[in-house]
């Protein structure tokens, strides 16, 4: 509280100033025109006014830089006051900030819980940040470590609105730095970074950045991509937005995690064991799709159904592990013969394999056929230190000349092989 002036004190010597102004001016007259010896009264009157206002003086000079002391008080108060309010108006605005992150945050967990596939997932990620940290300069990456090479790879990169290619496709240092150290990345700015000597970066990967962040995607012990953003432009990205960003990763790893665990089940489910190849019911399930597609367009479909020969010989002499290997090795031949992504491989049963040729007329397949069977008799296969070989026969059967549906198409193709099995093995017979 500030103390009141004390008013009184300065009004009591106007008020003496006053009384003696009116007596001195008595006897101002006095002097003049009755008894000029009153001067001497005059003058000593003015001495008194004289010295009264000397201390007048003194005391105002006092009172004023006691004035002066309690404004710097004031105004030091008002600065506290007013750093004060600053701290709380960035307290508020940061508090903002964190219920608008946690908004965004909820909405980025919503979008990447209802996706199921890994392609799906990566995809709904990556834009979510570029959605939230993108701009028509900053690049948004995601790589992942592919599951069967163990590879950092892009997975998804952004530029604004914009897919981009990048040509640093499994990682510059800077994400080999997240990807050892499992730690998330700031670099304000590359020049002048010790951590990192740029100038060694192959010229091909140079892209003008300037400032990065860069978040590793754990779970557990295990590193599963990097999440980076990246920008040309010095100081652009703060350590707020590393703290986001790292946020969204550990949501995103999970996210990922639960993909690829997802997408190996459902592999499980589809897929057989022993050959990798598709499972018999997984065929059945995209036959009727894929007749139809044809029929409908006009196209053809071949569909070759293989058998070993005399496999239970096989077994009796060398074991049923040998033959599971032999059964591997038709696997592998047949997956390296149909690489085209549109052929189905099938581990159709036992000692049965089965081959979906969309496109392929008859005669392709039929070639197609003589081909591999070709190739399965010349391989060798060594068993019990011993060097075997094994043969197929193989039925071929095809749309639109054989069959119109699934069902018939297997049996024409079963039917061929029979008379394949029947003209004494090692063949190609068609419907
Ligand atoms: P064919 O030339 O007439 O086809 O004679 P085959 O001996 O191949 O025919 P068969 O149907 O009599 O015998 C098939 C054998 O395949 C019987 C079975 O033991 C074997 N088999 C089926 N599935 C597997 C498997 O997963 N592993 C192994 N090692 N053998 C299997
Ligand atoms: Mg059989
Ligand atoms: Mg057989």
């Amino acid at each position: 509280m500030t103390e009141k002036p004390k008013k009184q004190s300065y009004s009591s010597d106007f008020l003496l100033a006053a009384v003696l102004f009116v007596f001195l001016t008595g006897f101002f007259v006095y002097a003049v025109f009755v008894n000029p010896a009153f001067f001497v009264f005059l003058s000593l009157g003015l001495l008194i006014i004289l010295l009264d206002l000397f201390f007048l003086r003194a005391r105002l000079n006092v009172k004023q830089s006691e004035i002066n002391l309690q404004i710097q008080n004031l105004e030091e108060r008002r600065n506290l006051i007013e750093a004060e309010v600053q701290i709380e108006k960035k307290a508020i605005a940061s508090f903002e900030k964190k219920i608008v992150n946690y908004a965004r945050l909820k909405g980025l967990t919503e979008r990447i819980g209802v996706c199921l596939s890994l392609e799906e997932t990566s995809k709904t990620l990556s834009e979510e940040v570029n959605r939230l940290f993108g701009d028509h300069e900053r690049t948004v990456i995601l790589y992942l470590f592919h599951s069967k090479t163990g590879d950092l790879g892009i997975s998804a990169s952004h530029k604004g609105e914009m897919r981009v290619n990048l040509k640093s496709k499994k990682g510059d240092l800077f994400d080999q730095w997240v990807v050892k150290s499992m730690q998330p990345l700031l670099i304000e700015d590359t020049k002048s970074d010790y951590r990192f000597d740029t100038d060694k970066m192959p010229t091909e990967e140079f892209r003008p950045v300037r400032s990065l962040i860069g978040a590793p995607l754990v779970v557990g012990h295990k590193a599963l991509g990097i999440l980076r953003v990246d920008s040309p432009r010095e100081g652009d990205l703060t350590t707020e937005d590393l703290r986001f960003l790292t946020t969204i990763g550990d949501l995103g790893a999970v996210a990922i995690e639960n993909a690829q665990l997802y997408e190996r089940l459902e592999q499980l489910a589809i897929k057989d064991s022993l050959t990798g190849l598709y499972l018999r019911r997984h065929l059945l399930e995209r036959m009727p799709e894929e007749i139809s597609r044809q029929l409908r367009q006009g196209g053809r479909l071949s569909f070759l159904m293989l058998d070993l020969d005399n496999f239970k010989q096989y077994n009796d002499k060398f074991g049923h592990t040998a033959g599971d290997i032999v059964l591997r090795t038709v696997g592998m031949l047949l997956a390296d013969f149909f690489p085209q992504p549109g052929s189905l491989i099938c581990r159709y049963g036992g000692e049965e394999f089965s081959v979906l040729l969309p496109d392929s007329s008859k005669q392709e397949a039929r070639e197609l056929a003589e081909q591999i069977r070709k190739k399965i008799a010349e391989q060798t296969i060594i068993l019990r230190r011993e060097r075997t070989r094994i043969t197929v026969s193989i039925g071929v059967a095809s749309c639109p000349e054989d069959a119109a549906n699934p069902k018939e198409l297997i049996h024409q193709a079963d039917l061929a092989l029979y008379g394949a099995k029947a003209e004494g093995r090692n063949r190609v017979c068609a419907a």
